[in-house]
């Protein structure tokens, strides 16, 4: 599985050296001063799926709750060994979507390149948490057959980066792969899909930034970030996000809809509003993708679509995310309501 290999953020050297990376459940409950033994559900040191919490993720974190939204989408459950009806390792048929190794292509006009193989954080509820493929635009010659399939396919005008996190992808790496997409001329978008501004601010380099103003003074640039709850968006994230708007790459935000954690319309309309704050658009709600271990996140269809009725009523359209569901096989996301 993908996060076997070590993830570029352990190996690589920081400019705030202070900021740490949390490997254990046990030094993060520390941290936040929560004792275990009152631990409202029994959490795991692993499950195989590695734990892993930047620093900064957890300073935003409440002290001593179990229940804040932050802490909630990293802690590590038993409910995650538990077998349920339904939820597999590949939900949403990305294995069957490969058109040559690293690369997906599900919709006609978009491919995805599996840019890394590591993220910033993991995520519990994450869909690829079992991907056994991914990071092979690095291998020898993949990157080669990438680019002839879509210099083959030209109905093809945009390429997402994705994995993995493509911001977790070595700089030299990245700007190899944007540097190709860049000289594709039927290629008129280039998509980053990335958590590490939310996950991990510091690691957001002044080159990052620079990269994506260049590619966005070429292509149009489109940055889609993942955020799930309006307490992610504060402190050092929120600086980074200004400093992310100053690009002019459009920024979208895309969530997942998760049980505890932002399943309520208080928690959806403040998601929103500190978006809207920052320059960003609300995208996509996704409904859970029913990935084996993740069963415990899981909102009811009939409760999501209560709650973005309700987000209507509250919010400008352009505020509410289109709630949307990812059916193996199908030509796009099928929405939801
Ligand atoms: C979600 C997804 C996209 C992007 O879909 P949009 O609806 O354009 O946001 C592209 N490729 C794959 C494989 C995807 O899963």
């Amino acid at each position: 599985m993908m996060t076997d290999r070590i993830p570029a953020v352990m190996k690589r050297p920081r400019t705030e050296s202070v900021q740490q990376n949390f490997f254990s459940v046990i030094d993060l409950l520390g941290f936040l001063g929560l004792d275990i033994r009152f631990a409202p559900h029994e959490i795991i040191e692993t499950s195989g799926f590695p734990f892993l919490v930047p620093q900064s993720f957890a300073e935003r974190m409440r002290k001593r709750d179990w229940h804040d939204p932050l802490l909630l989408q990293v802690l590590p459950r038993a409910d995650e060994n538990i077998e349920r009806e339904g939820f597999s390792d590949d939900a949403v048929g990305d294995a069957a979507a490969q058109a040559v190794p690293g690369l997906l292509h599900k919709y006609d006009s978009r491919v995805l390149f599996l840019a890394s193989p590591s993220c910033a954080m993991h995520c519990r509820f994450c869909f690829r948490r079992h991907c056994s493929f991914g990071a092979a635009p690095t291998e020898a010659g993949a990157m080669d057959r990438a680019f002839r399939y879509i210099a083959g396919h030209k109905g093809i005008n945009e390429a997402v980066l994705s994995g993995g996190d493509p911001l977790c992808f070595g700089a030299g790496a990245l700007d190899c792969l944007l540097q190709r997409i860049m000289a594709v001329p039927h290629i008129k978008t280039v998509r980053i899909h990335t958590r590490v501004p939310v996950a991990d601010p510091g690691m957001v380099t002044q080159a990052a930034l620079d990269m994506i103003a260049s590619v966005n003074s070429v292509k149009n640039c489109v940055v889609v970030l993942h955020a799930d709850h309006a307490s992610e968006l504060v402190a050092d994230c929120s600086q980074v996000l200004t400093r992310l708007r100053a690009t002019g790459a459009v920024l979208l935000n895309q969530s997942v809809l998760l049980k505890g954690i932002n399943d309520s319309i208080e928690a959806l309309c403040g998601l929103s509003l500190a978006l809207l704050d920052h320059g960003i658009l609300p995208y996509y709600l996704h409904q859970l993708d029913r990935v084996r271990g993740t069963w415990h996140f899981e909102v009811e269809e009939e409760t999501g679509k209560r709650l973005v009725k309700e987000m209507r009523e509250k919010l400008p359209g352009y505020a509410v995310p289109r709630y949307v569901r990812e059916v193996a096989g199908e030509k796009s996301k099928r929405n939801i309501i």
